[in-house]
């Protein structure tokens, strides 16, 4: 670091800063976590430069040999964590994941059925916006008005008039556990594709915190930046069968050159997740996520599906009378960074929205455990409640992350 204050102290700057700002301030956005320095370490090393066209042993450049090592580990390791038959650890993000998956089972026009973006789904399952919305044939499922739970009936009946070639099950902000085996069995009744899109829960599974998708779903795609702690980037998970498919949908079909710093970075996230401590960081992420939940549903914040099986759970702030967008911008002005979200059939637009998301993997790595989220959650319903009172609630917060520091003071 020292270096890049001599040679740039703009840049070095910069990452000072957010330094502050992520050591000032409570994080609960859901998609993010603390990589640890070891991570780092790797993302920013010496693999940076190298060219690696294909896959270890089967290059299209020399002098592979050494980060071939680095992709081994990463692919071992994953193999190993989440008992998959097939890893592909190339993907540059979750998007470039899923595009790689569709390309290697999907021809444009296809039918696929996946859960709606307004109910949790994600932009690449088939938004209008996403290529995925614009090259497939795209059947939503949603979650039940009455219990906003995912409909497995509703599921199974849209698949059986529409005929699917694949099914997504998979979302961003749905906080209930998925049953993959019912999804596989309404793939199997008629003869559709299952892919499973675990880009949140992957680190769940790999702590044994949640069911695993890998027994089920032909192919599972994940990110490992989210609760993972690893490196910014995807991954993809299948049969022995699919393999080769899954590979060159990957390399050369939707990406050249794959990032080895990364992969080696990953290598180092899926080794940090195999140690018994990670299992144990897991599980404490779920039982946070749930007494967060229950904190803010007592402060007359209602959790979406009463509670939460996961790191993330989604609050209706109908009944407070604040939206998701002013709820966001008073957290923030206390130091709290938490996203806006639309709820199940939200009568607010996307920009507004009537909820928030609030996600546990931050402060959990962070060391917090019950009674700090019963902490977070008074302190989040004090500023949403009262934007007055946000100085007294950022002391608050500067009290709780004093206590409970990121990253060793000389990084
Ligand atoms: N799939 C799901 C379910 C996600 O939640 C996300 C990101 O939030 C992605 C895919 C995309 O990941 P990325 O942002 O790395 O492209």
């Amino acid at each position: 670091f020292g270096l890049l204050s001599s040679e740039d102290p703009q840049i070095a700057s910069v990452l000072l800063d957010e330094l502050d700002r992520l050591r000032g301030g409570i994080q609960l956005i859901a998609s993010e976590s603390f990589a640890s320095p070891a991570v780092l370490a790797a993302l920013g090393s010496t693999l940076n430069g190298k060219y690696a066209e294909g896959y270890p042993g089967r290059r299209y450049y020399p002098g592979c040999e050494v980060v071939d090592r680095a992709e081994e580990l990463a692919v071992d390791r994953a193999k190993r964590l989440f008992g998959a038959e097939h890893v592909n650890v190339q993907p540059h993000s979750g998007t470039s994941a899923n595009l790689a998956a569709y390309a290697a089972l999907l021809q444009p026009g296809d039918t696929l059925l996946a859960m709606a973006l307004s109910h949790g789904g994600h932009l690449t399952h088939g938004s209008r916006v996403n290529f995925s919305g614009r090259w497939f044939d795209v059947v939503a499922y949603g979650v039940r008005r009455d219990t906003e739970l995912i409909d497995y009936d509703e599921v199974r009946e849209l698949a059986l008039r529409h005929q699917p070639k694949m099914i997504i099950c998979g979302a961003t902000a749905y906080p209930r556990e998925i049953d993959f085996s019912a999804f596989r069995g309404i793939a199997d009744e008629v003869g559709a594709w299952l892919m499973a899109d675990v880009a949140h829960t992957v680190g769940l599974m790999a702590g044994k915190a949640l069911p695993s998708a890998v027994p089920y779903a032909d192919v599972v795609t994940f990110t490992t930046h989210k609760a993972l702690r690893g490196p910014r980037g995807g991954g993809i998970m299948c049969t022995a069968e699919l393999a080769a498919k899954i590979d060159r949908a990957v390399f050369p079909f939707v990406q050249g050159g794959p990032l080895m710093n990364a992969i080696a970075a990953k290598a180092v996230a899926f080794g940090e997740a195999l140690r018994p401590e990670f299992a144990e960081y897991a599980h404490r992420v779920v039982s946070n996520a749930r007494v967060l939940a229950d904190a803010l549903a007592a402060e007359g914040m209602r959790p979406v599906s009463g509670g939460t099986d996961s790191h993330l759970a989604l609050i209706d702030l109908r009944d407070v009378g604040v939206s998701g967008a002013v709820a966001e911008q008073r957290c923030r002005s206390a130091g709290i960074t938490l996203n806006r979200n639309a709820i199940p059939y939200d009568p607010e637009p996307p920009t507004v929205t009537s909820g928030i998301r609030v996600g546990t993997p931050c402060v959990t790595t962070q060391g917090m455990g019950s009674e700090e989220m019963k902490e977070v959650a008074s302190m989040t319903a004090q500023v949403i409640r009262n934007p007055d009172a946000a100085a007294e609630t950022r002391e608050r917060v500067a009290a709780l992350t004093r206590a409970h520091r990121i990253y060793p003071s000389e990084l």
